[in-house]
């Protein structure tokens, strides 16, 4: 039979990190599991590569400081590119409420090392970008490291980079069942046989819970669709410029290439597997887009370009990411809620911390064990894209 001394199911932008960051610190008997024929057919294929440092919870906070610091390096460290633009993340508040959580976050932001959040006025802001509607924005934050990645490019860098080092990668592999003998993990089974180990890492996205249960394992994982509508060539706009949060509607945008990529997370959305495009959803997009940009109600749009992927959330909206309480072997690495793709490198050091040393120094990883369910001890972000 085949041995690992890990097995990591799904080879997304997290599983590669994991194996990336397990071969770095000298555990290369590695082995990833994918079903499909090529990486980045789940989540990460789907993202928008959107990364900030601009979040309320302290664990986030730290999590997003230490992988744009990351990706800052990545091209060099890793010796694939990133693509990372700092471009920044400009929230925009409509309201007090908004100001004075805006100024909350900045406080624990600056607290954690990320001191370079700005204060911004609407003047300031509409400097910035001079299309915005502006008449109702009070003011905002914007941090200038904040920015985009290519999440493919990140997840083929991690991965190649780890199968240099030794990993091996198991493509149009589906993973059918895990073993667990006297409550330890004994073997996977595969479409391609089974293999024996005693560590399996779960990187299975919104597909996570499936794989939990087949091990017994209880993990609260659920998908949620999330839709991206991108514009035809759009030049009313600057060639540059920050991710926009609109608060008021959280309708958000970025530029890709020589169009606009628009992005609205609709509240009545519910969890399942939906991943096809739902072209009524075009009109929703466009009525918020053309509020804040008027000049966006001149953009052209072809739902045949849109596209739809899914989120992977908990209930607290905060990641998986440490050992199965039941389980001896089995690791979490899940329920990024939406940031799984700017949180992949500080996810994967985590991840590789706890199975190799039964700790990270690089947080407290225990307030994201997944006993937090069970003991009521939720953390809440509530800056939420
Ligand atoms: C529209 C959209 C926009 C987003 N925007 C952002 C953003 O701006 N910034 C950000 O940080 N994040 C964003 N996200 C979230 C981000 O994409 C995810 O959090 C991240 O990609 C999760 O990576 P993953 O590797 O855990 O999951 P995935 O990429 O989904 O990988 C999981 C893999 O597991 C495989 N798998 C599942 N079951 C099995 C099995 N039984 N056997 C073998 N293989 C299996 C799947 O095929 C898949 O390849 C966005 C997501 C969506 C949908």
């Amino acid at each position: 039979m085949e041995t690992a001394d890990v097995v990591i199911i799904g080879s997304g932008i997290v599983g590669s990190s994991v194996a990336y960051h397990l071969a770095q610190q000298g555990c290369t008997n590695v082995l990833v599991i994918e079903r499909e024929a090529h990486q980045g057919k789940g989540s990460t294929g789907k993202s928008m590569g959107g990364v900030r440092a601009q979040f309320s919870t302290p664990v986030n906070i730290q999590m997003s400081k230490y992988s744009i610091d990351f990706f800052s390096k990545f091209d060099e460290v890793i010796g694939h590119p990133a693509d990372y633009r700092a471009h920044g993340y400009l929230f925009c508040a409509t309201n007090q409420n908004h100001l004075a959580y805006l100024k909350a976050n900045r406080e624990r932001q600056n607290a954690l090392g990320v001191t370079n959040v700005e204060w911004v006025t609407a003047e300031d802001i509409v400097k910035m970008v001079p299309q915005l509607r502006a008449d109702d924005i009070l003011g905002g934050t914007f941090c200038p490291t904040d920015g985009f990645v290519d999440p493919h490019s990140v997840m083929m860098g991690f991965m190649l980079n780890a199968r240099e080092k030794g990993a091996r990668l198991w493509l149009d592999t589906e993973v059918t069942g895990i073993e667990v003998e006297n409550d330890q993990i004994k073997t996977v089974n595969t479409s391609r046989g089974s293999i024996s180990t005693r560590i399996v890492v779960n990187a299975a996205g919104a597909w996570a819970a499936k794989i939990a249960e087949m091990a017994g394992a209880e993990l609260p994982v659920e998908p949620l669709r999330r839709q991206l509508v991108p514009t035809e060539p759009f030049d009313q706009l600057p060639q540059r410029f920050p991710m926009v949060i609109d608060m008021s509607t959280g309708f958000h945008f970025r530029r890709e290439g020589k169009g606009i990529l628009l992005a609205w997370n609709d509240p009545k959305e519910t969890p399942g597997f939906k991943t096809e495009f739902d072209t009524t959803f075009v009109e929703k997009i466009l009525t918020r887009a053309a509020s804040r940009v008027p000049v966006l109600a001149e953009a052209g749009v072809n739902p045949r370009r849109a596209w739809a992927g899914l989120y992977e959330m908990t209930p607290d909206h905060h990641a998986i990411i440490g050992p199965a309480p039941t389980v001896e072997g089995l690791y979490f690495v899940n329920g990024f809620s939406g940031h799984g793709v700017m949180h992949s490198p500080a996810s994967g050091r985590v991840a590789a911390d706890l199975i190799l040393n039964g700790h990270s120094n690089l947080i407290d990883a225990t307030q994201l064990g997944v006993e937090r369910f069970k003991e009521g001890k939720l953390l809440e972000e509530t800056a939420i894209l």
